[in-house]
């Protein structure tokens, strides 16, 4: 099970104009140690049909919307897989993430 949930993302996060970590690379957004019955609650039609991961649109993953460097949003925000809430701004995943975006260089 996920610890306390936080439904709401926080809106003095840069995440919020940047979303990079969420179109960079389709077998990113995976499934790991996540709970069954926390997945189960994401929407069927933006979970892969192999039940690995996110499903994606190319590299990117369905469940963001927005545009990336401009305003972003994770749509099942509480219920992200934890590879997301392991990516932190500024962290090695980020800065590849956004360099790869033209966001940053390495
Ligand atoms: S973790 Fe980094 S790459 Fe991902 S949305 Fe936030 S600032 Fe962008
Ligand atoms: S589930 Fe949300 S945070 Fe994770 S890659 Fe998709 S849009 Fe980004």
């Amino acid at each position: 099970m996920n610890p306390a949930p936080d439904p709401l993302p926080d809106q003095t996060s840069p995440c919020q104009a940047c979303g990079a970590c969420c179109e960079t690379d389709a077998s990113w957004p995976r499934f790991s140690l996540e709970h069954d019955d926390d997945l189960a609650l994401i929407p069927p039609q933006l979970v892969k049909a192999d039940g690995s991961g996110m499903a994606c649109e190319g590299d990117r993953c369905k469940a963001l919307s927005g545009k990336v460097g401009d305003m972003t949003a994770c749509t099942i925000y509480g219920l992200r897989p934890d590879v997301c809430r392991a990516c932190l701004p500024g962290d090695e995943a980020c800065n590849i993430a956004r360099a790869r975006h033209g966001m940053v260089a390495l």
